[in-house]
């Protein structure tokens, strides 16, 4: 009897960011059942409950770095998947966020926080490029669904994405 094949495993991760790219994909509707059909969404928080475990074939990664966990936690996205992709303008170029990057954050904190014993945060907002490797970079904010699709697509199939932006370092 033929074994049936493993559908390739998709992940998409959230870091500092507004979540409107995440919610790019689930407006795809018609287009995201069908991405349904062609792959295991095996982590996707926004859309329904799910843990962290074993690889990802693809990994979608929202927003940008601002916490010491989160510049952990990148690395260990880095490791659990086979390709990944940064999707806007917080994930591919630190966000409207990355104002802080002029500034004095602990000037901020104090001006917004009454208490701020708590606030753990890193002095800068960087992009996921900055502390791993990508293998495409998709802009916008939000992005356009439209090339979302094409980018899932391409990566799925093993062929470079038809869209006319500058990818990291995709083989
Ligand atoms: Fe939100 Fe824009 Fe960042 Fe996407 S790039 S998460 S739409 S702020």
């Amino acid at each position: 009897m033929a074994r049936r094949r493993r559908k390739p495993r998709l992940a998409v991760w959230k870091f500092a960011s507004c979540d409107g790219c995440q919610l790019s994909l689930l407006d795809c509707e018609d287009e995201l059942l069908a991405v349904a059909d062609a792959v295991e969404i095996a982590y996707f928080p926004e859309a329904s409950r799910g843990e962290v475990r074993g690889t990802y074939d693809l990994s979608l990664v929202e927003g940008s770095i601002t916490t010491a966990h989160d510049a952990a936690r990148i690395q260990d996205v880095r490791r659990r998947s086979r390709r990944l992709v940064t999707i806007g303008a917080c994930a591919t170029a630190g966000g409207i966020q990355a104002l802080r990057n002029f500034a004095d954050v602990e000037a901020f904190i104090s001006v917004v926080y009454a208490n701020h014993a708590y606030i753990q945060t890193l002095a800068t907002s960087t992009p996921i490029a900055d502390h791993v490797g990508v293998d495409f970079e998709l802009q916008g904010c939000p992005i356009n669904k439209r090339q979302l699709l094409e980018v899932i697509a391409a990566f799925l199939s093993g062929r470079r994405p038809a869209i006319p932006s500058h990818s990291v370092c995709i083989e």
